[in-house]
């Protein structure tokens, strides 16, 4: 609903924005999307885009404060002042991406490749060039033009496995931030990015160096970089020998940084053993070895204690084991670490409404929407509500859940109908008339639930043959199953055509 309300506002101030200055690059072009929108779409997704890659990396904080001071000094000194904002996500893909209006994040496996605080400058400064050139906002424009609703397509994150179970307009910045950014728009922000960086006191050259080692990068076909940084921001050697060009025109005088680089991310190259373990331990997860993975997870715990990741692998380790009391001991080191991460207050919820304690269950999955709304969580807490006899909220929750094409969404779409359907037969049973050979009337009554449907009834209006207006409730006998159509003989009639005659579905249960 939100999708189709920001592109109703969009599509109004076509006539109010037309022509504007690309305050980069000085350029007139036609602005669609007014900075207005640009800066509330970033600001109201950048929590949720954050948690759905992975949440923020709190382990190390003063690694955080440094990306935002380096992303502070080139902001300074960008020709389009926007709310800029920069985090540091807590996964180990390569990537880096910028939502409209400023808000920037890097991961941590991206830190880890950069080898001096210019690279980490030229990283930033390219991302600050697609939210200040309105690339993003561009995209969102371009997508609008071409298929109109291309937000609300797709919604997932590829990245993620969280992707698919993200509801309610929480997933619409996902597709901005993993769509592959033009050839031009690359070769702009490397341009404007490096002008920044010389600006910002950094020696540009460092964008030809980290140019380099991406292309070499996308020749070895890594899909980590694949998937991430590579898919939104191709390389090429076109974009090194441009990036050169400027580089040479540029003063070279600023800083490198080497060092500096080096000790401020000290902690977490130290790390790397550690996240190599949580990320091999997930992936024995998924592949369905409990035991492979919780000795990965208790490697990484060895090598950093502080990493509420590797204590979350393990809670998951032992949910899917159902040792749900030692899962929630898992989970609250997890939160007492990070107390910013849906997953954390998703699993550990889960764990303690195995274990009967419904308030506090409740309490978790509450938190775990507010930092990201997912199928699972709106599920559950759909059947809570109805536990206790909240339909009004039940619905709520399920219709929120719905919207996910999960197991969760669609179990939650069952329940929905379930409770829903008696109030509201009509809205999921269809009602046509006709007539048979004798001219009497025929109800055709179809049941468009995926579910089996009992006690139909329905009414019809028509003027009998002394003109006076008379209604009918008739009652269907058979019970209709999930897409099935049937043709009733009502008795009514005969009629010369179908004119002054009304019906409509009044009632109607699931079968049990
Ligand atoms: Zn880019």
């Amino acid at each position: 609903m939100r999708i189709k309300l920001l592109m109703v506002s969009i599509l109004l101030t076509i006539w109010l924005s037309g022509c504007a200055v690309n305050p980069v690059t000085g350029k007139n072009e036609f602005a669609l999307v007014p900075e207005s929108t640009e800066i509330n779409l970033g600001t109201e997704q950048y929590l949720p885009t954050r948690q759905v890659q992975g949440g923020d990396y709190t382990t190390h904080p003063q690694i955080a404060s440094y990306v935002k001071e380096v992303g502070q000094k080139l902001a300074a000194v960008s020709d389009r002042k926007l709310p800029y904002e920069f985090n540091v996500i807590n996964d180990s893909t390569p990537n880096a991406w910028a939502l409209p209006g400023g808000k920037i994040v890097v991961n941590r496996g991206l830190l880890v490749e950069l080898k001096s605080e210019a690279e980490l400058a030229a990283v930033l400064g390219h991302e600050i060039i697609h939210a200040a050139a309105r690339h993003g906002a561009k995209g969102m424009e371009r997508g609008m033009l071409l298929q109109g609703a291309v937000l609300a397509a797709g919604m997932a994150s590829q990245n993620s496995e969280y992707g698919s179970l993200v509801v309610g307009g929480a997933g619409v910045a996902a597709q901005l931030v993993t769509q592959k950014y033009s050839r031009n728009a690359e070769l702009e922000a490397d341009l404007y990015g490096m002008n920044y960086m010389a600006k910002a006191g950094y020696d540009p050259a460092a964008a030809i160096s980290l140019q380099e080692t991406f292309v070499r990068l996308s020749e070895g076909q890594d899909s980590s970089w694949l998937n991430g940084l590579f898919a939104s921001h191709p390389p090429s050697p076109e974009r090194v020998a441009a990036n050169r060009e400027t580089a040479a025109k540029l003063n070279r005088n600023g800083i490198v940084g080497e060092k500096r680089y080096r000790q401020m991310l000290a902690p977490l190259f130290a790390d790397a053993a550690a996240y190599r373990a949580i990320d091999d331990g997930r992936k024995a997860l998924q592949e369905g070895a409990p035991e492979r993975a919780l000795s990965f997870a208790n490697q990484a715990l060895k090598l950093q204690p502080k990493e509420a990741l590797a204590h979350s692998l393990r809670g998951d380790i032992r949910l899917q084991q159902k040792r749900y009391s030692d899962a929630i001991t898992n989970y609250d080191r997890a939160v007492q670490l990070n107390d910013e991460y849906f997953h954390y207050y998703l699993q550990r919820g889960l764990a303690r409404l195995e274990l009967k304690d419904t308030a506090n269950g409740e309490a978790d999955l509450q938190k775990s929407v507010i930092l990201l709304p997912t199928a699972p969580a709106m599920n559950v807490l759909g059947n809570l509500s109805l536990d206790r006899g909240d339909t009004v909220a039940a619905k709520k929750f399920y219709a929120a859940a719905a919207g996910s094409d999960s197991v969760a969404g669609k179990a939650a779409n069952q329940s929905l109908v379930k409770l829903d359907l008696p109030d509201n037969p009509s809205k999921y049973l269809q009602l046509k008339f006709g007539l048979d050979k004798s001219n009497y009337l025929l109800a055709q009554v179809s049941n468009s639930t995926n579910q089996t449907v009992v006690d139909i009834a329905y009414t019809v209006q028509f003027k009998d043959v002394n003109g006076q207006l008379r209604q009918v409730q008739l009652q269907v006998r058979d019970q209709l199953s999930g897409g099935q159509s049937q043709v009733y003989s009502t008795g009514i009639g005969p009629f010369v055509d179908l004119k002054n005659i009304a019906g409509k579905i009044v009632q109607g249960g699931i079968a049990e």
